[in-house]
This record gives structure tokens, sequence and C-alpha cells, in this order.
């Protein structure tokens, strides 16, 4: 039998607040252990929760560029359930009136554009953080318990059972991230745990409506294990199904090193958690005047953005696409192409040889050597036909390493392309003259005789010699 995968995501991402989402104590990751901590976040007794109005205008602001509707009266509940890194006994949560329902967004795989639909998004606390003796929990003698992450707040974006595959899952995910870094409000450093995904995942035979019993795998923490997990879980699922057996509803953790997920335990229903109102916190009420002015501060989002790219510089779908995937690099394409190169050449270097600088320094766009004005320097010297493209990459090779301007460099190592005819022609007759065996075998019809002696000629002039002058001239001087 044929079977279809359904698959919903649960992502939690942290709010680059400065402070907790209650209390006054520092988010900063990093911090010495325990030091950003408070009677609030540690839950003792007789303290009051104080609801920290930026993660509501974060919230907000997540919700409007996930299309959602946002309730204009939500309210926070206690998530009851006992664990050492959860100093209250209950997360603060928001269950039945969350800040916002009935959202989607857009992905695009193999060429084909799905709406994931997003169910709903609502605040809470993250937890504290167990460090286990040993380094992982099946071999620890004992555990401790960093509080500095409790209280950090968090949005839980919860997806409609939309997605058909582990692709589109990771689709989503990079989707996902990418809108919450456009709109600032999480650094989604996934190594970093401030952006985390699990995922419910069944099976159900081909044109066939009801959902199959599902499975939750947690530890998904990083686009290709959410690819990976979900492939290993598919395969699992199908061979149960296919021996006859049942799919156990259950929680299942991904294993990277075995690359496999392993039964945790039995899934809890909503029920186990015996959620109630939290009596501590006023509801939340957003006014319409409060929507709009988060509206008004909207960035241009990266759908939006890819749009206009194309349609202002003509730039192909796939080319805006990469430089709309992050925020930083299309404003950097957009601060570059200001400078009044062309666009599609701008966006060629920053998939080309910038994106391969970047890749292997490991560094952000913000601390690169070569700023926009100096990579459009760059790009104006060749848009002029004063380096050739080869020479190009050698100038970019030096910029980064120097942080020197193109031009200086040119200058300095006196890389100018020649483009002088004469010039040219009398180097040609020289190459011709010398190399009388290439020019029988290309007269003779060998195609290829023609780039040994192009590469002498460029040989001859380091490279400056304006290749395609040489190829005609080249040419002409031999027929
Ligand atoms: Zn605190």
């Amino acid at each position: 039998m044929q079977y279809e995968t359904v698959v919903g995501l649960e992502v939690h991402t942290e709010l680059k607040t400065h402070s907790k989402i209650f209390c006054g104590c520092s988010t900063r990751f990093g911090s010495e252990q325990n030091t950003n901590v408070c009677p609030v976040c540690l839950g003792l007794p007789g303290v009051m929760p104080v609801l920290n109005e930026k993660v509501v205008e974060f919230a907000i602001r997540a919700a409007l560029a996930l299309n959602c509707r946002i309730l204009p009266f939500s309210k926070f509940d206690r998530k009851n359930y006992y664990y050492p890194d959860l100093p209250k006994n209950y997360q603060t949560s928001q269950y039945d009136l969350p800040i916002a329902l009935d959202g989607y967004l857009d992905v695009e795989v193999n060429g084909e554009t799905r709406r994931i639909g997003i169910t709903r998004i609502h605040m809470e606390e993250d937890a504290g953080k167990l460090v286990h003796s040993g380094g992982g929990i099946a071999h620890s003698e004992y555990a401790l318990v960093d509080y500095n992450r409790t209280g950090v707040p968090l949005l839980e974006i919860v997806s409609e059972p939309d997605i058909r595959s582990a692709e589109e899952a990771k689709a989503y995910l990079e989707k996902l991230k990418t809108i919450l870094e456009y709109i600032d409000v999480s650094d989604c450093k996934m190594e970093e745990g401030s952006l985390r995904c699990d995922a419910n995942i069944s099976l159900r035979p081909v044109d066939t409506i009801p959902f199959g019993t599902k499975a939750e795998i947690k530890n998904l923490n990083s686009f290709r294990a959410v690819q990976k997990g979900l492939e290993y879980e598919i395969i699992r699922q199908t061979e149960v199904l296919e021996e006859g057996g049942r799919v156990i509803q259950e929680t299942r953790s991904w294993d990277e090193a075995k690359g496999i997920t392993i039964s945790m335990r039995s899934k809890e229903q909503a029920h186990d958690y015996r959620y109630f109102p939290e009596p501590d916190l006023v509801p939340v009420v957003v006014s319409q005047e409060k929507i709009e002015a988060v509206r008004r501060n909207l960035p241009e989002l990266p759908d939006a953005r890819q749009k206009r790219l194309m349609e202002q510089y003509g730039l192909p779908s796939y080319d805006a696409s990469i430089v709309t995937a992050s925020r930083a690099m299309a404003d950097f394409f957009d601060a570059t192409v200001s400078q009044g190169v062309d666009a599609k050449l701008t966006a060629n270097w920053l998939m080309g040889d910038f994106a391969k600088h970047l890749n292997a320094a490991g560094i952000d766009l913000e601390n690169t050597p070569v700023t926009p004005v100096k990579l459009a320097g760059l790009l104006a010297l060749l848009q002029k036909g004063t380096i050739s493209g080869k020479i190009a990459k050698t100038v970019f090779e030096e910029m980064w390493n120097s942080g020197k301007d193109a031009g200086i460099i040119v200058q300095e190592q006196g890389l100018v392309q020649i483009s002088n005819e004469a010039e040219i022609i009398a180097i040609v007759d020289g190459v011709i003259a010398a190399n009388p065996q290439s020019v029988a075998d290309f007269k003779a019809g060998k195609e290829r005789a023609i780039g040994f002696l192009v590469g002498q000629i460029m040989k001859q002039t380091k490279g400056r010699a304006n290749p395609e002058l040489v190829n005609k001239l080249l040419r002409e001087r031999i027929s």
C-alpha cells in the first residue's frame, strides 16, 4: 500500500528581549550558571509575575508576519508538570485563548508553492536547563540545574498538519526562521537552542481522509535533523503498518549519532497537564490601534522582497530567493546596487565568490571586510571593462584579505585590463609565430587548439588581456 506522510511542526523560538517574560532578569545567553535569576523566575513563594510588554509586541509582530488573526483578549494559563528544570512545578503558558490563531506561510519545494497553515501562536516561559554529568543523560550519574533560562520568553508556533514530506518540513522551518529573523524578534540560533522544533508525524493510505496515529519526534535541533529524523520515521512507520502492526501514540527522541528515533514515553494529552487560568496575571488585551502601530513598523518581508527584486531589477526568481534568504544578505544586496552597479552582476557575486569566502571564514555578513560600497567599487571596474572577470576574482581575494579598495589594488598591482587592439595584436602575432603546430591544428578543425593559444596570450599578459578581444583577434589573424 502507498502511504501519505502527514506532518505538523511545533516550533519554539526564544525572543530577543533584554529581560525575561515575568521579571527583570537578563536573558543573556552564556552567563555564568544561576546568575540571571531572582525570586520570581525561581518560583519562590509569594512572588508576583509582571508581563514584559515587549513580549506581547514581538508576538504581535510574528503573528502579523505569519498572516494570523490576533485575539483582542488572550490570557495566560498554568501548565502543570513536575520536572527539576521547572522550579514552579508549572509553566506559565497560554492554552485556550492564545495571542494569535489561523495564519499561514508559503513554502516552495521543487518549484511548487505550498501553503502551510499555522494553527496558533502563543507566549510562554522557557524552562531551565539540566546539565548531565558525563555529557549525556544515558550514562549520567547526576544532573545540575541552571535556571538562567527559566522565564526566558518563548513563542510557540504550531502548524496545521499540512506538511507532506520531510523536505517540505525542512523548507517550512527554514522559511519560518527567515521570517523571524527579518522581523527581528529572535536570533533563531538552533545551535544555542533559541529555535527548537518538535514534529508530529503520521501516515495514512493515499487518498484517504482520516489521520493515522501520530508519533511526536523531539530533539530535532537542526534543519538536517528535521529532514533526517522525519525520513527515518516515515520508513519506521511504513514498516510497522506493512507488517500489519499499529503505530503507537508516543513521544520519540531523535538520536543524531545513531540516525534513529527512540521511544521516550507514551504521549501526554492536554488533560494530563491540568491546565488552569493563571490567577497572578491579568488577561492580555490588545487594541486595534496597537496592532496597526506594530504593522506600520514591520519591515518588508521575504516574499515581498523577493517579488520586488524580480520586478525592480529583473532578477530571476532563483537569484531573488537566494539573495533574500536572509535579511542581512538582502540589505547587503540593496546597498550594493544602490551604488549604481548592475543588479544581476551583484547577485552573481553574492551567490558566488562572496558566499564562498563568507562560508570559508565562518563569519556573519555584518563582519565582512568587503562592505557593499567596496563590492560596488569592484563591480564598477568590472562593468567598465577596466578589469577582466578573472582579474576581478584576484582583486576580490585581495580585498577580502587586506580590506583595501578595488581601485587601489588594481592601481598598485597594475591589473588594468589591456583592451588596446594594437597592443593585443602584437602579442597575438608573437604567439601565432611561436606555435605553428597549434595554428595548423586549429586550421585542421581542432577547435581545442585555440584554447591553448588563448592561454599563451593570457600568460604573457598576466591575465590582463581582454579575453573577448583576444578571441576575436586570434581568429582574425589565423584565418
Ligand atoms: Zn528573574
